[in-house]
């Protein structure tokens, strides 16, 4: 059954095809029936130790999301994995797309493309059921894999609305974490026709330099998926408190992430442990807290949990067992002086109210 006494969720970032057409994990089962399915399996550090699927999502009311498309282009011997032309990794985020209509067909998801579908969404998760469809906007997390400006008109009709040009190092638009360089002139290009289209330009993954770049020459909106604060682990992954304090100015709302790396400082993959170092919800609080303190109010913070985002379990909070856990964060934020409605705000209202008005626009 689904508590309707909980509050509605609304998570920014969650790469849920990835996981159906890379891990093999079938969205439908439970998140207990993946990790079954996947025992003895050592491919990925994650194996085992998901922690988000349909029924997981319903259990926490998480009913709107941010779903990606995720495809990277890479040149040979590099230390990321992709494809090695753009034309492989088009036809791969196509293949994400297909999987995304497949669920659509089957019942278990929605798309939300515009004002009309978001007020759709919102009605079937005032009353929800078991089989109350997980409402999803498309989001690509890296641009490689957008060949030409007719493939970005293309995917805006399959209802792509936001785009983060970077990911990991180089990219062909743009580069990303752990780089640095302004946008090149390809970049420049896809961000005029994304604000032609009307596209969010989600600011997570950009370099800091191609950061300031970008807020420069974008007009349109904007938004950061999932990000955490440099306040709390200095990496070039998260935000400074002059960004942070760059993107409120410009009405955006930062979804805050669970990936243990960004939540304590000097993480090391594979070693350190979630127990051990004490890595639990309270720190996406501190995160949520902080950006609310910067902004002097509870508008611009909200949740980009990025669970599966290639970790699970072994590199997330400790008290969080399945994406269903996020229902823990209203107690967590309410003992620290939160009002109700500076609670809603955060768990769904700001991305829902930021997404009326960019529709509305
Ligand atoms: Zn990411």
């Amino acid at each position: 059954m689904i508590d309707k006494n909980k509050i509605l969720c609304f998570d920014s970032h969650l790469d849920i095809s990835m996981n159906a057409m890379e891990w093999n994990r079938d969205q439908r089962w439970t998140v207990e029936q993946i990790r079954e399915s996947e025992k003895g399996q050592s491919d990925k550090p994650d194996r085992g130790r998901n922690t988000v699927s349909f029924p997981a999502l319903r259990e926490g009311k998480v009913g709107l999301v941010v779903a990606t498309q995720i495809s990277r282009v890479v040149k040979p011997g590099g230390p990321i994995p992709g494809w090695y032309s753009q034309e492989q990794a088009w036809a791969f985020t196509q293949g994400q797309l297909e999987w995304y209509r497949s669920m659509e067909e089957a019942g278990e998801m929605k798309q939300i493309v515009d004002r009309s579908s978001l007020e759709e969404s919102l009605a079937l998760w005032e009353n929800p059921n078991e089989r109350t469809p997980v409402c999803y906007m498309l989001s690509l997390e890296g641009a490689d894999s957008i060949i030409s400006m007719h493939h970005l008109e293309r995917a805006y009709k399959s209802g792509l609305r936001a785009i983060g040009p970077a990911h990991y190092g180089p990219g062909v638009y743009a580069n990303g974490t752990d780089s640095s360089g302004r946008l090149n002139a390809s970049g420049v290009e896809l961000l005029n026709v994304m604000e032609q289209l009307d596209m969010i330009l989600d600011m997570t993954h950009l370099n800091d330099d191609a950061f300031w770049h970008a807020l420069d020459i974008f007009k349109g909106s904007i938004w950061a998926s999932h990000n955490n604060c440099r306040a709390f682990v200095d990496h070039n992954r998260q935000f400074s408190d002059e960004m942070i304090h760059e993107l409120i100015n410009r009405e955006a709302v930062i979804g805050l992430a669970l990936d243990a790396w960004m939540m304590v400082p000097d993480w090391i993959r594979g070693e350190s442990d979630p127990k051990t170092r004490n890595v639990t919800l309270e720190i996406m609080a501190d995160n949520i807290d902080h950006i609310c303190q910067l902004a002097g109010n509870s508008l611009h913070a909200g949740i980009g949990s990025d669970l599966d985002g290639g970790y699970g379990t072994e590199q997330c909070p400790f008290d969080l067992d399945t994406i269903a856990d996020l229902q823990k964060l209203p107690d967590i934020l309410r003992n620290r002086g939160f009002t109700d409605t500076d609670i809603e705000n955060v768990m769904y209202l700001n991305f829902v109210r930021y997404l009326k008005g960019y529709f509305d626009k």
